[in-house]
Order: structure tokens, then sequence, then C-alpha cells
């Protein structure tokens, strides 16, 4: 038997109850969500292997703490739609989400994070305190024992702060009303476009000599180089665009998106 093989084949498996939209498809981009009703997804073993590591770690934290309610699929209509949610785990006095996630990502505010638990509490009508327990897949004990603002321990608590109803309602129905737009397209906050780069380059060297943010500022720094070149010195600046993330790692539709080709055929 090919264990691997079993393994990609337990990635594949979608227990997901139906419901008109999820609450972590609001979070998605439209024109992603209208690319994937069209096609199937595409295995991709490499992360769908990733995310079964987070939903091992999601089994194991279900079985083992023993107080609350887990796994809680709670549903609410809005605007004739039916809204789902799975919340990992709700106690007496609160909601929890995990997460399975890098030390960058739980070391800074996550707007998405904030707003999918108010989400939940807001579907639920509670007003319970909300936080999130993120699993650091990438903590190291080295960087821990050198660094007094590393997280001590490879998982942390995050509190998340409780955002008004009517903020929460507002940003639902406005999320619902974008997904009904066919036409959709993403937005460089939507593809995690990086910051373009103005990169330096020497004479006919392929690689850049400097790399800076801005156009002045590199030809403030090739103004410097020329006084203290000894000879003549050609420089080219050239601008690098920023790399769209998700389209390139990130998301089930790059494969039949025309916005993504578009990019890549500059
Ligand atoms: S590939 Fe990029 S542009 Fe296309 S839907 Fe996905 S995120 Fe948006």
């Amino acid at each position: 038997m090919n264990i691997i093989n079993e393994i990609v084949k337990l990635t594949q498996k979608n227990d997901h109850k139906k419901a008109d939209v999820s609450v972590t498809e609001l979070f998605k981009p439209v024109q992603e969500l209208n690319i994937m009703k069209k096609h199937y997804k595409m295995p991709d073993p490499a992360s769908d292997l990733m995310m079964l590591f987070g939903t091992i770690g999601h089994r194991i934290l279900e079985d083992g703490i023993k107080q609350g309610e887990k796994e809680v699929y709670i549903t609410k209509n809005i605007n004739g739609k039916t809204l789902s949610g799975m919340v990992d785990l709700i106690t007496d006095d609160e909601i929890v989400d995990y997460k399975f996630t890098s030390v960058n990502k739980a070391s800074r505010e996550n707007e998405d994070w904030i707003m999918q638990l108010n989400i939940y509490r807001w579907m639920m009508n509670s007003s319970k305190p909300m936080k999130i327990v993120a699993v650091l897949k990438n903590w190291n004990k080295v960087q821990a024992t050198t660094s007094p603002n590393y997280p001590q321990l490879p998982i942390v608590e995050i509190e998340i702060p409780e955002i008004s109803d009517f903020e929460v309602e507002d940003y639902v129905l406005d999320r619902l009303d974008n997904m009904s737009n066919n036409e959709a397209r993403c937005t460089d906050s939507d593809i995690w476009r990086q910051a373009d780069t103005y990169n330096v380059f020497r004479n006919e060297n392929k690689r850049a000599t400097k790399k800076f943010d801005t156009v002045e500022e590199a030809m403030a720094f090739i103004e410097e180089k020329r006084k203290s070149d000894r000879k003549p010195v050609s420089y080219r600046i050239i601008k690098k665009i920023g790399n769209p993330v998700r389209c390139q790692f990130y998301c089930a539709a790059s494969a039949w998106c025309q916005q993504y080709k578009d990019m890549t055929e500059i």
C-alpha cells in the first residue's frame, strides 16, 4: 500500500454541510468563488496536506478538551440566504476558534480573524468573549530562548475584540451583495499583491545591485554612486511589479482566471 497516496486521498474528502454561503467564503475574493462554481477544485497535494495537518490538530484538540460544545454547526438566515459556520469550541464563557498558522501571522492583528469570530458571535446572538487559540507551525525553540518578544510556546491565545452587531451585519450584507456580482474582479488587496520595487542594475549585470521601494530612492542611490565611480558605469532602474501572492499560491481558481493570466503576460 502506498501510504502517501492514501493520506493524499484523505485530503480530498469534503464533509461540509450545504448552505448558501459559509462564513469562510465571505473572506474569499468573489471572482474566485464565481470561477469555482464552474470548476472542480484541482487536487493540490502539497497545500491539501498542510490543511490535513490542521484537521488532525483540530481533532486532537476536540478529543483532548473536555469542556464545552465542539464543532458547533451554526446557521443564520439573512436577506433570503442561509449563512453557515462551524465554531470550534463554545464554552460557558467564551467562543473559541483554532488556527494552525505561522508565528508571523499570529503576531500581527488579523482583521479577518476578528471579523470571523464576531460573525459567529452575531449569528448566535451571543455576547460571550471570543478568542483564537493559535498553534504555531513554524515555531522555533532557539528564537524563543533568545528573544523575549517571541512566543515562548508553540501555542498562543489571542483575545478578539468585540465589534458592534450593527457593524458585523453591515459587513455581511456588503459581502453578500458583492457575491451577486458575476463580473467581479480582484483588487490588489484581494490578491495580496506585494509592494513594487525599483531595482538598480550596474552595467550588464543580471543581478540587481540594490532594490528600493521608490524610484526617487533608486535615483538618489545612483547619483551617490556616480560620485565615487572611478570609471564610467551605466545604471538601469527596472521596476519590478509586486507578486500577486494569493494568485500564485493560494487561489483555487488561478488555473482558469483571466485576470491572473493577464497579469502574468505583462
Ligand atoms: S487568481 Fe488571483 S485574480 Fe484570479 S480569482 Fe484568484 S486571487 Fe483573484
